[in-house]
């Protein structure tokens, strides 16, 4: 064991709630893709991501679906259909885009572990945004904005709620929540997290692989 890491780690972590310092299990995300995005915004949703999750200790293992053999286990897991093209030809100066840029489905009130990002929608709607930075910074910033739909999306699913809040979970994104440097969940959003019962299942997990 690092201390000196351990350390950093309990300095980032929220002073609210939460099981602090333990390790949870993994949640399994199956991913599917129209189109192969390009590997720089792949590695882009995977980070941001990772990154607004940390604060409530939720980690993801990406698997691709088409190579799912059935024998897979996993504690939690979701699986996440990007739609459209997620690369970035063809940018035009005014994006056009209205409705969801992502979605969760439900069935009879109750929310599925099945998510769908709009990769189409979001770069229509970020791209004049996107044609005011530097063309190398493009694929990063395209792909933060859509590990950021990603994050609120498997907000629904894994604190199991409809609700929305004022951060990550708001209802409804301007093209800033989408571009800025940081975007997080509230503290609501967080707590609601923290206290699913995707996390108290995760934590037990965790706990069972240090025995
Ligand atoms: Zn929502």
């Amino acid at each position: 064991m690092n201390f000196v890491s351990v350390g950093l780690l309990l300095a980032v972590l929220p002073a609210f709630g939460g099981q602090q310092g333990a390790s949870l299990a993994p949640i399994a995300l199956y991913s599917q893709f129209q189109q192969e995005p390009p590997a720089g915004v792949l590695q882009a949703v995977r980070e941001e991501l990772s990154s607004i999750m940390a604060p409530m200790g939720l980690r993801f293992e990406w698997h691709a679906l088409n190579a799912v053999r059935g024998q897979e286990v996993a504690v939690e897991l979701a699986v996440i259909t990007f739609k459209g093209r997620c690369d970035l030809n063809h940018l035009a100066l005014h994006g056009t885009h209205s409705g969801p840029l992502g979605w969760t489905h439900i069935s009879e009130g109750a929310i599925l572990p099945f998510a769908d990002i709009d990769c189409d929608g979001i770069r229509s709607f970020v791209q004049g945004g996107l044609l005011g930075v530097r063309a190398e910074l493009r694929e990063a910033m395209f792909g933060r904005a859509l590990g950021r739909v990603l994050a609120h999306e498997l907000y629904h699913i894994f604190a199991n709620t409809q609700h929305h809040g004022s951060g990550v979970g708001k209802a409804a994104y301007t093209v800033a929540n989408l571009l800025d440097e940081n975007f997080q969940f509230d503290e609501k959003e967080s707590a609601a997290l923290l206290t699913s019962r995707t996390h108290e299942l995760l934590t037990a997990a965790g706990e069972d692989s240090l025995r």
